[in-house]
């Protein structure tokens, strides 16, 4: 029998102040469930409430965290080391008073971190970050100026204490979110449909079969709940200041063509294709767990 692939989802609870959060992430644990996929569950500190913990927490998902309010100011790779660790520590007991658990796992705000980053989520307890992606290349996010990202290792790895991109003495374990070329995230199963996010898929399980390389998957549960689909607008190609924090919002004209029900109607025919697959779900806690005992 051939081995199984460790399939990693993780769930970024952004805020979505006009939108019902706790439905999305209602709808997300369900559609978890119907397949028997554990997954990680990132929450950002201030936008996040009992229930939506309690649901989480009841089907056996991990918490983890998503930063203290995942706004503008919020550009972890900007600030002080001091600004960082305030904000950082605020968050971590925040979700730790709501949770009743250690918070182990980490992945920021719009993916932006620098080395002051991961020395302050080790400090504070942190066993894994997930908020690199390697081999990513991105022209309009955010994160276009992320050349780093091109040469990082692919595998999970213990960052350098300056250079995070490589390997290193850190304790902390680093899982890149999965990307070749594009990102393995909803995104792009949104932008180009689930024939070719299959055919993606499996371009990264032999990957990972060959190099014991698990495959981390991305999605928002804000996204269950659009209810509105983007227009058209020259406006939207206008460069501003904002393209260095959000991204270029014209990238949004591709993806955002699908109504809520209808990504979710995507993630529950992807899902059940992929639970058939020969796979692993883990939270990113177990995966960590699993690579640091002896063989
Ligand atoms: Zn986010």
């Amino acid at each position: 029998m051939r081995k199984k692939i460790d399939v990693l989802i993780s769930i970024d609870v952004d805020p979505a102040p006009s939108l019902n959060l706790e439905d999305g992430v209602r709808q997300s644990v369900n559609l978890l469930g119907k397949y028997g996929i554990k997954a990680t569950f990132f929450f950002v500190a201030n936008h996040t409430s009992p229930n939506m913990m309690r649901l989480v927490q009841e089907h056996g998902h991990e918490v983890g965290c998503h930063g203290l309010n995942h706004d503008d100011q919020e550009e972890l790779h900007q600030l002080s080391y001091t600004k960082q660790e305030k904000m950082l520590s605020e968050a971590t007991i925040l979700l730790e008073k709501l949770s009743g658990n250690k918070i182990k796992s980490f992945r920021s705000p719009r993916l932006k971190i620098n080395s002051d980053t991961l020395q302050i989520l080790e400090k504070l307890g942190y066993q894994t970050d997930s908020s690199l992606s390697a081999q990513r290349l991105d022209f309009f996010s955010s994160n276009l100026i992320n050349l780093k990202w091109l040469i990082m290792n692919r595998l999970p790895y213990h960052p350098d204490m300056k250079k995070i991109w490589k390997k290193g003495s850190l304790k902390i374990l680093e899982i890149p979110v999965t990307a070749f070329i594009l990102p393995f995230i909803s995104t792009t199963l949104r932008i180009f449909g689930l024939t070719f996010f299959k055919i993606f898929f499996w371009f990264l399980y032999w990957e990972a079969y060959f190099t014991k390389k698990p495959i981390v998957y991305l999605f928002h549960p804000h996204e269950f709940l659009y209810n509105y689909t983007m227009k058209f607008s020259w406006e939207l190609f206008i460069p501003n200041k904002s393209w260095l924090i959000k991204g270029a919002p014209f990238r949004r004209l591709f993806a955002r063509q699908l109504l809520g029900p209808e990504v979710y109607a995507l993630h529950d025919r992807f899902f059940c294709w992929l639970s058939s697959k020969n796979v692993h779900f883990k939270t990113m806690s177990e995966y960590q767990l699993q690579i640091s005992l002896p063989f």
